[in-house]
């Protein structure tokens, strides 16, 4: 293969597991400097090879998945995404890409990059009807409950009025500071930024914690200007702080180049004393005749622009490199740094992904490196001083044994795996894993508690949970635990045997099973034993499992040492059964059910229920959509499906067809 295609498909598969990582888990694994340097890797080959384009290239999408826990809320005009910028000469070219269009004279609004999470909302004669998401940009999640706790955001507008805003909701650098002080010592871990704290807040279920967590706002986007005669930004963003929003002091009308350039510099020094957090500029055209003459991109306005900041850097001494074992056995090369001040914290350790990463760069021990914080904790070494070379530097060899138990390592696409199961490092991670909220949620076992057990020889393997009652008199002995807490311990305990097949599936760790995958594969077996019989094409036959998941669930049940410890478990008595409900349901099996407008019965739920009784439900209508379900205020989907005669039903007759008592009438 080429090796600009190979290059190509392997970022396309990077960028997007790091959007799942940020979007959805709220928790990225590498910088944001790192994530913008190789997409504009991916957007320069995309130029250079346009016929080799992904389908899926993350250049192409707006990111961030629907949370399905959610409601959803279909934009009525796409959320976008925005361009980058990053030097003197890039904003040069975006100035003269819009004079081109005869556009003389720009004038253009910049304001503050806020790094938070768009947000819409929409009012009905001035009250909040919905906030949204921006989701995938087409449809988001409905965060309404959540967004009525902002108490910047008017539930009630100055004015009776329908319409739609957009902004940004944040959350100030001392609360990022206050909760993360609180969960330091409560040893919970800790929100990288401000960003993934603001957005994992927001997408709650419970709206209570949204409320303590003291989010904010500013509104920057008023997306049908014309409907209110507003024919300028600026003027909008006065408009929108009439009617009550709070809008950013910071947002300033200026001329052409020079204007922008004069506010990059006074809000780059300006930066640290904000209180919030900002990752750049954007740069908005003011007239919005000549937006619309300009138009947008399937992924952002070409109206647009957002200048980020370049990351802070540093430069010390790579003094080592040392290697951790992670839960699914993943070894990491490490720097280990002559400390150093970045943004405030002292740096001794940062990430150096992989192999391929250090040797790209010829990274070495020894070497003087840069290290990059990009405004959140997880330093990385970006760069060599190739001319502050001695010539003693030591050059990087990849080991080939875990470094804990000696166990061969396998390469695995660009990763090192240690796959001994019974390896010690993978254990402790493993062990706080199993026991977690979304995995068995046994109550009561941080991390803390469980790396003193493991420690302490009382619980080494996952099937040590469920013989710690013969610790209990031990137990009784250490600090901190006394007879209540350790009876209620061992209830926790007790009480996850019963958890529902999909739990231990996910709590197993297996590589590339989430909590969704696992309930996928928990509804379809019923039980451990035939999920372990099932042959690789069955698995990657069920929809939305596919190869990589269906070889990587084969391969744990190859493993020996995996069968071995299932059997252990069943001995002790933990649950291998599905306990949520599965019903064999002619009408709905393997039948595709579209869903569209507003239902009485929550979305979600309707959607279990479709799926528990053998049916799929997909998001847009084909020709091999079996039924469309029709809500109130359908959206495109409805005309579709009546002109591809896709048969429709409304909510009751398909709860009739589900046997859904509670809804006949
Ligand atoms: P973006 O953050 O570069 O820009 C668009 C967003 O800026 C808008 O959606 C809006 O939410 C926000 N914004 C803030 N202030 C604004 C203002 N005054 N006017 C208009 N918009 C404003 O784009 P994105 O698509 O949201 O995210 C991509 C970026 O997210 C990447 O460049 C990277 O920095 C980060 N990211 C990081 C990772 C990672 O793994 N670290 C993964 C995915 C994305």
């Amino acid at each position: 293969m080429n090796n600009h295609l190979e290059r190509m498909q392997e970022l396309v598969k990077l960028l997007n597991q790091y959007n799942y990582e940020y979007y959805t888990l709220d928790n990225p694994s590498v910088s944001d400097s790192e994530y913008d340097r190789l997409m504009q890797e991916l957007i320069r080959l995309e130029t250079m090879y346009p016929d080799n384009v992904d389908k899926n290239s993350p250049t192409k999408r707006v990111g961030g998945k629907i949370n399905e826990s959610f409601q959803k809320i279909t934009h009525q005009l796409p959320m976008l995404s925005l361009s980058n910028v990053f030097t003197e000469a890039d904003i040069l070219n975006f100035d003269q890409r819009i004079r081109k269009e005869n556009i003389v004279n720009p004038k253009y609004v910049c304001e503050l990059k806020i790094d938070g999470l768009s947000v819409s909302l929409k009012y009905e004669h001035g009250e909040l009807l919905y906030a949204a998401t921006r989701g995938d940009g087409v449809v988001g999640e409905d965060i309404t409950d959540n967004v009525k706790t902002i108490k910047t955001i008017p539930l009630k507008l100055k004015q009776d009025i329908d319409i739609e805003v957009r902004g940004e909701i944040y959350i100030s650098k001392k609360t990022l500071q206050k909760i993360n002080e609180k969960r330091l010592k409560e040893c919970l871990p800790l929100f990288k930024n401000a960003r993934n704290l603001a957005s994992g807040s927001i997408r709650q279920l419970d709206s209570s914690i949204a409320a303590k967590r003291n989010l904010d706002a500013f509104i920057y986007h008023l997306p049908n200007p014309l409907d209110y005669g507003i024919k300028s930004h600026f003027e909008a963003l006065k408009f929108m702080k009439d009617l009550g929003f709070v809008t950013n002091p910071n947002n300033r009308l200026v001329d052409g180049v020079k204007g922008i350039l004069d506010y990059i510099l006074e809000k780059t020094k300006a930066r640290d004393s904000l209180e919030y957090d900002i990752d750049g500029v954007v740069i908005k055209l003011d007239n919005i005749f000549d937006q619309m003459k300009l138009g947008s991109t399937v992924k952002y306005p070409k109206w647009a622009t957002a200048y980020k900041f370049p990351p802070e850097e540093v430069i010390t001494k790579l003094k080592d490199i040392i290697f951790t074992v992670g839960r699914t056995g993943i070894v990491t090369p490490n720097a280990i740094l002559e400390p150093v001040n970045v943004m405030g914290s002292t740096i001794s350790k940062a990430t150096l992904h992989n192999e391929e990463y250090i040797l790209e760069k010829d990274i070495r021990i020894g070497d003087h490196v840069v290290i990059i914080k990009a405004g959140d904790v997880i330093p990385r070494v970006d760069s060599v001083k190739y001319e502050m070379r001695t010539g003693e530097e030591i050059p990087f060899k990849m080991i080939e044994n875990c470094p804990i138990c000696g166990f061969k390592l396998v390469k695995q696409d660009s990763f090192y795996y240690c796959k001994n199961v019974t390896c010690d490092a993978k254990h402790i991670e493993g062990l706080i894993h199993f026991a977690s909220k979304g995995a068995m949620n046994i109550n009561g076992f941080g991390e803390r508690i469980i790396e003193d057990m493991y420690n302490l020889g009382f619980i080494k393997t996952i099937p040590d949970f469920y013989r710690l009652d013969k610790y209990k008199n031990e137990l009784m002995l250490l600090e901190g635990y006394g007879e209540k807490s350790v009876e209620n311990l061992l209830l926790e305990i007790e009480e996850s045997k019963k958890n529902s097949l999909e739990r231990l599936l996910f709590a197993l760790g297996i590589r590339h099973v989430g909590l969704k995958t696992a309930t996928i594969l928990a509804r379809k077996f019923l039980n451990i034993d035939n999920l372990m019989k099932a042959s690789l094409e069955e698995l990657s036959d069920i929809p939305d499992i596919g190869d990589i998941i269906a070889k990587s669930v084969k391969d744990y049940f190859a493993n020996l040492n995996n069968l071995a410890l299932i059997q252990e478990l069943k001995n002790l008595n933990v649950n291998m059964t599905y306990l949520g409900k599965v019903v064999d349901n002619e009408k709905i099996k393997n039948k595709s059910f579209v869903i569209t407008g507003t239902l009485n019965i929550k979305r979600d739920d309707l959607k279990d229920k479709i799926i528990t009784n053998g049916g799929k439900v997909i998001e847009s209508v084909s020709r091999k959509t079996d039924y469309l379900i029709l809500g109130e205020n359908p959206g495109s989907k409805y005309e579709k499906a009546k002109n591809l005669n896709i048969p429709i039903l409304n909510e009751k007759e398909i709860l009739e067809m589900l046997n859904v008592e509670e809804f006949k009438n």
